[in-house]
């Protein structure tokens, strides 16, 4: 049989709200801080906003950017920006001005919804921009705007109609939404996702986070992260109820998930730890078993244990901005249910194998181009192709062309394959450091750092040496009531785990300075070395 294209529609995760709304009309579809939304109200709002936008002359493929901490307006502009047929850009809320203009000139935002929260950063950012868009305010725990928005965003809702249709993609590759990546070399560059690889990443990271309609999902990790690593479309697919968190707080997300009986979060390992930490310190545990899935840098084991023995069910994901988010987990074998938690938490570590929507992870050899021998030692770039993929970097075609050369998507992470396939990144390669001609994983550096009972948080990056070239260099943070902790006692310590050649020559106390979604920013720790 031929294809017969009058029976089939462009995918898009626009069609999973429409789903929900059917199926779970009176069901809580997104708890806030004020405000509970059925999935009928919720699926109203969306199409009432996305018929606003475009009465006031919203266009196919414009462009509508939103500044805004985890809410109900930040879920639904994932939905009413692309009804309209345009292309959310949700924006990290750390930004400053410069950066911010930056980001609104380069994708030509028409509207800007904002949290009047960041008032300030907007006002001084539209002071740059030769071509402002309209500003719509979102007044929630600072009050109305001072002057600055040409609309509240309840006013604005008011303008559309909730009974109007929506405007299917015509072609699922349209965009959807964009999202700049942090730009710590350089500009920030905008990552175009599509309509075909949201719905799709939206259906395999709900399956490979095992969530059904039962699931409760508390926003731990930015929805402007990689459109919430997909998960604001995930959750939506399957019915689940959404609850938001306006800002990372140990006790604050215990006594939700305490309260609403969360099932599931994400978060990266910082954040793990960190909510380990006050937990341990509160002596609270968590009175049922709670799904965290880990990802956006690297868990080290003694993290993943900790987690297990408090009480949450540990996913590993593994990703980028470029890939919806995750594009690789690591799936637990049954048979690593008999190890010890350590061994199976060693296993659990690895970044594991592709995710549904993906083709292919290989490791490939960064000169030769040539699959590495899956023997877990021989170091690649891990290269993916599949259809949870960005479309490319957009008005960037020399960077998107570097990125998809000879047809794969190259992510920059090294890694090893090993014998059982799974795979396991070693470092960025950006932050592996050479010393002597020989590579040293920050990461297997920081893996020990982190079984060290005094140490909170680590972090190794490359320091100039004049024999060595290059030489590590730790950044610790103690836990709170540790004794004195000496550099002497890491680099003994380090001595007797792992071969000297990798051992710190230097360490550094302090605090870890991390981005908004909790990543360290070796990138200043390097910097700070130079100074
Ligand atoms: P940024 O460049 O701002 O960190 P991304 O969120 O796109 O933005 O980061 C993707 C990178 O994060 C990956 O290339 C990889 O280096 C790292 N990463 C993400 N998840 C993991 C993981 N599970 N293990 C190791 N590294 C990870």
């Amino acid at each position: 049989l031929n294809k017969t294209a009058a029976n089939h529609s462009a995918l898009t995760p626009l069609n999973l709200l429409q789903r929900s709304a059917q199926v779970f009309p009176d069901k809580s579809a997104v708890i806030d801080d004020d405000r509970t939304l059925s999935y009928r109200e919720l699926y109203q709002r969306c199409c009432q906003m996305g018929d606003a936008l475009m009465r006031r002359g919203v266009n196919a493929g414009d462009t509508v950017a939103i500044l805004c901490p985890n809410s109900h307006e930040m879920l639904e502009s994932h939905y009413s920006v692309p009804m309209a047929g345009a292309v959310l850009n949700s924006i990290n809320i750390r930004l400053d001005a410069a950066s911010l203009s930056f980001i609104l000139a380069h994708g030509e935002a028409r509207v800007l919804f904002y949290d009047t929260q960041w008032e300030n950063t907007v006002r001084a950012a539209m002071a740059e921009l030769e071509m402002p868009p309209l500003l719509v305010a979102i007044e929630r725990k600072a009050g109305a705007s001072e002057g600055l928005a040409d609309n509240g965003y309840e006013s604005l809702l008011t303008e559309g109609d909730a009974e109007a249709s929506w405007q299917r993609p015509a072609d699922e590759w349209a965009a959807i939404s964009l999202n700049y990546t942090s730009g710590t070399t350089g500009n920030p560059k905008g990552v175009v996702y599509h309509h075909r690889g949201a719905y799709l990443a939206a259906m395999t990271n709900a399956m490979v986070f095992n969530m059904t309609a039962d699931t409760v999902y508390l926003w731990t990790l930015p929805m402007f992260h990689c459109n919430g690593w997909a998960y604001t479309w995930a959750i939506t697919a399957v019915g689940g109820t959404h609850v938001c968190l306006r800002e990372v707080d140990a006790l604050e997300i215990y006594s939700r998930i305490e309260d609403y009986g969360v099932t599931h979060m994400c978060g990266a390992p910082i954040v793990m730890n960190m909510l380990l930490q006050e937990l341990g310190r509160e002596g609270l545990t968590l009175s049922r078993r709670a799904h965290f899935a880990l990802g956006g840098a690297a868990p080290p084991s003694s993290v993943i244990r900790k987690a297990e023995e408090i009480g949450f069910e540990i996913t590993h994901l593994y990703g980028l901005t470029e890939t919806f988010g995750p594009s690789t987990l690591c799936v637990p074998q049954p048979e690593w249910q008999q190890l010890p938690l350590e061994e199976r938490a060693v296993k659990m570590s690895r970044q594991g194998v592709p995710t549904h929507g993906l083709d292919e992870v290989v490791v490939m050899d960064t000169v030769s181009g040539a699959r590495v021998p899956a023997d877990g030692n021989t170091l690649g770039e891990i290269c993916i192709r599949g259809n949870t993929v960005m479309k490319g970097y957009l008005k960037n075609t020399d960077a998107t062309g570097n990125a998809f050369r000879d047809g794969w998507f190259h992510t920059g992470d090294l890694a090893v394959m090993h014998p059982d396939h799974y795979v396991e990144i070693r470092d960025r390669a950006k932050d592996v450091i050479i010393s002597g001609g020989e590579n040293i994983s920050s990461l297997e550096v920081e893996e020990v750092l982190y079984r060290h009972p005094k140490v909170s948080e680590a972090a190794v990056v490359a320091m100039e040496h004049e024999k060595w070239g290059e030489v590590p260099c730790a950044f610790v943070n103690p836990v709170d009531d540790a004794d004195e902790l000496t550099a002497e006692e890491i680099i003994t310590f380090c001595r007797d785990h792992m071969a000297h050649f990798k051992v710190p020559k230097k360490v550094v106390f302090g605090e870890l300075p991390k981005t908004a979604t909790g990543k360290i920013r070796k990138n200043i720790l390097r910097d700070s070395l130079s100074r």
